[in-house]
């Protein structure tokens, strides 16, 4: 039989699991590069695996993180790019519009 102590603290784990639930969906899904707006930007999850042959002036320094563009915050695996409303990109990730954040 749960006591009443245990329901209380089942409720509030529940909520904490039911808000993080929530934050996920409001930051959106990843960007997958076989998406038809990651390939027209040659977007790569990675920006060490960028395809150097055809973005000859891509740089190993440059990804997300530094973009103009990235709206994730400081030490976040991934965050929000007006490029690609309503998903997530990598922070390590890279793509053609790549703008040095002054
Ligand atoms: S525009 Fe910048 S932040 Fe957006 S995907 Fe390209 S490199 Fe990343």
């Amino acid at each position: 039989m749960t006591n009443r102590r245990e329901f209380i603290v089942n409720l509030s784990l529940g909520g904490t699991a039911l808000m993080a639930g929530s934050a996920v969906m409001a930051q959106g899904a990843m960007v997958a590069e076989a998406d038809a707006q990651a390939k027209a930007l040659g977007y790569a999850a990675d920006t060490t695996k960028v395809d150097a042959k055809k973005f000859p002036k891509h740089e190993a320094t440059q990804n997300c993180t530094n973009c103009a563009l990235y709206q994730g915050k400081a030490g976040a695996a991934s965050g929000g790019c007006p490029l690609f409303a309503g998903k997530q990109v990598s922070a390590k990730g890279w793509c053609s519009a790549y703008a040095k954040k002054a």
